[in-house]
């Protein structure tokens, strides 16, 4: 199953998909004491972040295994300005990415099976984990319901994302877990009608 903590603050939205193993997708800020004890609930096996900014990647718990899209790895390991939020770099320990991943590398988890697809645009290495069975996917801030990531910050690139929405239309997806705002349902092509 999937659990959801949707934040109504700074942080990003987090899952944890709990199977033959908990994946943790990302991970908020790391300051939010009801979404740290929501994390630390589980014994997490993994993390996933869909991308490098720090109300994504703050919480992400120590001692366990991140993956993290290629392009988006070292600056989650070293604390870059890609990671945003200026304010927060002198403190940032940085993160030991174990998997860089991939366009195409698949997570199984149970009967889950979490697709990788680089989706530049909000940054250059963000990624959503596309699962086609189940027609969910995670979106990180590629899309929400109904709007876009912004693409003003390091490294992001709207033409970039024009390419990724254009190609998770094409995607068959009832259900939507986005970085965030609430979950559910959203038609990409009114997106792309919309801002592009
Ligand atoms: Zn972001």
């Amino acid at each position: 199953m999937i659990h959801e903590y949707i934040s109504y603050g700074f942080d990003s939205n987090v899952f944890v998909i709990e199977n033959s193993k908990t994946i943790l997708v990302d991970a908020g800020t790391g300051m939010t004491d009801s979404l740290n004890r929501f994390i630390n609930s589980f014994k997490i096996d993994l993390v996933i972040n869909t991308h490098c900014h720090i109300d994504h990647v703050g919480g992400d718990p120590m001692n366990v295994p991140i993956a993290i899209g290629e392009k988006d790895a070292e600056d989650l390991e070293r604390g870059t300005e890609k990671t945003i939020f200026d304010f927060v770099l002198p403190f940032f320990r940085g993160f030991k990415v174990s998997k860089r991943l991939k366009d195409g590398d698949i997570i199984e988890c149970g009967d889950y099976r979490l697709e990788v697809l680089h989706t530049p645009g909000h940054t250059n290495g963000s990624i959503c984990l596309y699962d086609e069975a189940k027609k969910i996917i995670f979106s990180g801030d590629t899309f929400f319901i109904g709007g876009i990531g912004r693409t003003d910050l390091p490294s992001g690139n709207i033409e970039d994302l024009r390419r990724s929405l254009e190609r998770l239309a094409k995607l068959d997806i009832e259900k939507v877990y986005p970085g965030h705002g609430e979950v559910g349902k959203c038609d990409i092509n009114k997106i792309l009608d919309f801002w592009f």
